[in-house]
């Protein structure tokens, strides 16, 4: 039962009855909740997170089991960002697709525009959790929690994806732009400032010849945290692949690209000494650790396994 995050949800009802407010001046540094915010745009949330008083909230999915298991306490201010416009939606605008940080799993699940020119997107969003997780989860949270584990790093690594930050200073909303791949800094640490707030994620629309494949092992197909995962792309062309990204998931303190592999790969016949040589390197790149779920030799063994079978896919 706590797994499914039941005690996490009475937990949040009485949270919701607690008073609303905007003013900033009321905020003092305490660590249990005092006031609930519900802003509704991305200058007042920015403002109330520059107060250092506050927790913001999406889905709640990371956030209500970590308070609860102690892991992180709540500032006094819980912040609940789902009235953004401006974070949500799924747009195809100047040669790239942007994804809302509010945008849940469900929603990428059944998004035709990313079913048509993303679709490594789709995929990975039908590995993730069950149904009532992807209805509130959402890629922003995904990302944020920075978890090394977290699904959705692995295809939007592939896809070369940036990040849309945005904070206010001086009374004016700044926007900053920062590649995924420099995001993480190491489990729960990015390089979110403290006033800041993911507004969206971007890439450029794939090519029609773009192949993309994710596989993640866990001790169910889904509902489970991945015990690794891996992530490879690249254009096909004359039986090999070109411009080639490969991404790991929970094989390192973030999910990264792996270079060595893609360069094992770049421009090569995908032939049987390709790909074992590959997924060799992809098992020796990577630097696991032992825990609950498993070894970190295990994780290596899964991980040639798993990069040799997405490369026999996409060939
Ligand atoms: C039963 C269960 C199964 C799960 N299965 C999977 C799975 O298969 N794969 C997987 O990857 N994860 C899984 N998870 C983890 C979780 O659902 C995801 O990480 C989820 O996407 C987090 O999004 P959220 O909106 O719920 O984030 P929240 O819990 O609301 O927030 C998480 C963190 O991100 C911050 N944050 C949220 N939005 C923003 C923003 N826009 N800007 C800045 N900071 C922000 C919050 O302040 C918080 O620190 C599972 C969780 C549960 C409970």
């Amino acid at each position: 039962m706590p797994r499914c995050g039941f005690r996490a949800v009475q937990g949040a009802g009485s949270v919701l009855a607690m008073p609303k407010t905007t003013d900033l001046t009321a905020i003092t540094a305490i660590t249990a909740i005092k006031c609930y915010a519900v802003p509704q745009t991305l200058a007042e949330i920015t403002r109330l997170l520059a107060t250092g008083n506050a927790t913001m909230f999406a889905g709640g999915t990371d956030l209500m089991l970590q308070t609860r298991s102690g892991i992180k306490e709540f500032r006094s201010v819980l912040v609940n960002i789902n009235r953004v416009g401006a974070l949500k939606g799924i747009s195809r605008a100047d040669g790239f697709i942007h994804i809302g940080a509010l945008t849940t799993i469900s929603e990428i699940l059944q998004s035709p525009l990313l079913r048509e020119k993303a679709k490594i997107m789709v995929d990975t969003a039908d590995r993730f959790a069950s149904g009532q997780i992807r209805n509130s989860a959402t890629v922003g949270g995904n990302l944020c929690n920075a978890s090394p584990a977290g699904d959705m790093a692995i295809p939007l690594l592939l896809l070369d994806a940036e990040l849309e930050l945005g904070s206010v200073s001086g009374g004016n909303l700044n926007r900053r732009t920062l590649p995924l791949d420099d995001f993480f800094l190491g489990p729960g640490k990015t390089r979110l400032d403290l006033n800041e707030v993911l507004i969206s994620v971007r890439f450029e629309v794939p090519r029609g010849d773009f192949v993309a494949r994710f596989e993640k092992f866990g001790t169910r197909p889904a509902m489970d945290i991945s015990v690794v995962s891996v992530g490879v792309a690249g254009r096909r062309e004359d039986g090999a692949l070109r411009d080639v990204r490969v991404a790991f998931g929970a094989a390192a303190p973030i999910p990264l690209r792996g270079k060595k592999t893609e360069a094992a790969i770049e421009g090569r016949l995908l032939d049987g000494e390709t790909i074992s040589a590959a997924a060799r390197l992809a098992s020796e790149e990577i630097s696991p650790i032992s825990d609950v779920r498993g070894s970190a030799w295990y994780r290596r063994r899964l991980m040639m396994t798993l990069t040799g079978r997405l490369m026999q896919d996409v060939r």
